[in-house]
C-alpha cells in the first residue's frame, strides 16, 4: 500500500509546512506534506532531533508553522511566509486547532501532582467548556472505564504505576472531545512491562475510529497496528508506507539504515 490521500478525504492536510528556530540556519521542518485520514493510526518514526516533536508540535499550535498550510476538520492555519507576523486571525485559528487536538507527552509529568485522577480529567472540561460537575464527573468516569482506571479514580498521580500515569494523561486528553490525539514517545519512558497496556488503549481508541498520530521505537506496535509508518529525517518526510512493506522492502537508503538500529534490538522490537 502507498499511501495517497487526497485532501478533500482527509481529516488532517499539511502542505509545505516549514519551521526554524532562531538559533540555526537550516529548517527543522522542511516541506513537510502529508494528508491523514479519519480513523487512521500513523506511526512517526525518525533518528532523535530529526524534527518529529517539532511537527506535533506545530499541529498542535504548541509552535506556530514559519509558513505552510495546516488544516484539521474545518479549521485552516496557513502562513505565506515568517516575515508575515502572526495576525489575529492566524492566533484564533491556532487557538481552535488546538481545541481540537488532545496530545500526550513522554513520562510522569501529564498529570498535575495535587490533583486526584478524577479531578485531572474533569478540570479542562469543567473550566474550558463550563460543564457541570456532576456531567463532568459523569464523563470522565466513562472515559476512565475505557482505559481501564475506574479503579484509580480518586487516587493520586503519585500512587499510580507508569502505565496508569500515561493512560491517565490519555483519559484527560479525551475528555476534551479531540479529532485528533498525538502521542510524543507515550511509553519511552515506561518500564517494558508497562508499555503494551498504554498500546492497547491506542488500539482500542483506533478501533473506535480515533485519529491517531504517534511518535514511538516501538517498531513492533508501529508495524502492527498502524495504517502507515512515516519515517521523517532531518525535517523531511523520506518514505511513507505500510508497516510490513516498509520493514521489509524500504526504498530509500535512509530508511534502510535507519531500520538496521532496531534489527535484533529487543527492546525496540517486544511490546
Ligand atoms: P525529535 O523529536 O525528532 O527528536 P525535535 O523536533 O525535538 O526532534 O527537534 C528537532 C531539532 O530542532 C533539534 O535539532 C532540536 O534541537 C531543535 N529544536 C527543537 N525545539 C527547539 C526550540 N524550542 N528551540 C531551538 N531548537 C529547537
Ligand atoms: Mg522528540
Amino acid at each position: 500500500m502507498t499511501v495517497h490521500n487526497t485532501p478533500e478525504e482527509s481529516l488532517i492536510v499539511v502542505k509545505n509546512l516549514c519551521k526554524s528556530f532562531d538559533d540555526r540556519s537550516d529548517g527543522v521542518l522542511n516541506n513537510i506534506s502529508i494528508n491523514i485520514k479519519k480513523g487512521d493510526l500513523v506511526s512517526l518514526i525518525g533518528p532523535s532531533g530529526c524534527g518529529k516533536s517539532t511537527f506535533l508540535r506545530c499541529l498542535n499550535c504548541l509552535e506556530l508553522l514559519d509558513s505552510g498550510y495546516i488544516r484539521i476538520g474545518d479549521v485552516e492555519l496557513s502562513r505565506g511566509d515568517i516575515s508575515r507576523r502572526p495576525d489575529a486571525k492566524m492566533l484564533e485559528a491556532s487557538h481552535k486547532m488546538r481545541a481540537e487536538v488532545g496530545m500526550v507527552f513522554q513520562g510522569y509529568n501529564n498529570l498535575f501532582p495535587h490533583k486526584t485522577v478524577m479531578q485531572n480529567v474533569t478540570l479542562a472540561p469543567r473550566v474550558v467548556k463550563k460543564m457541570p460537575e456532576a456531567e463532568a464527573r459523569e464523563t470522565s468516569m466513562r472515559i476512565l472505564k475505557k482505559v481501564g482506571l475506574e479503579n484509580v479514580a480518586d487516587k493520586y498521580p503519585s500512587t499510580l504505576s507508569g502505565g496508569e500515569s500515561q493512560r491517565a494523561a490519555i483519559a484527560r486528553a479525551l475528555a476534551m472531545n479531540p479529532k485528533v490525539m498525538l502521542y510524543d514517545e507515550p511509553t519511552s519512558a515506561l518500564d517494558p512491562e508497562l508499555v503494551g497496556e498504554v498500546l492497547q488503549v491506542m488500539k482500542d481508541l483506533d478501533s473506535e475510529g480515533m485519529t491517531q498520530i504517534i511518535v514511538t521505537h516501538e517498531m513492533q506496535f508501529a508495524r502492527d497496528a498502524s495504517d502507515y509508518i512515516v519515517f521523517i529525517d532531518k525535517g523531511e518526510i523520506v518514505e511513507y508506507d505500510d508497516g510490513d512493506i516498509l520493514f521489509t522492502k524500504p526504498k530509500n537508503n535512509r530508511t534502510k539504515e535507519f531500520l538496521r538500529h532496531f534489527k535484533g534490538t529487543g527492546t525496540a522490537v517486544n511490546y
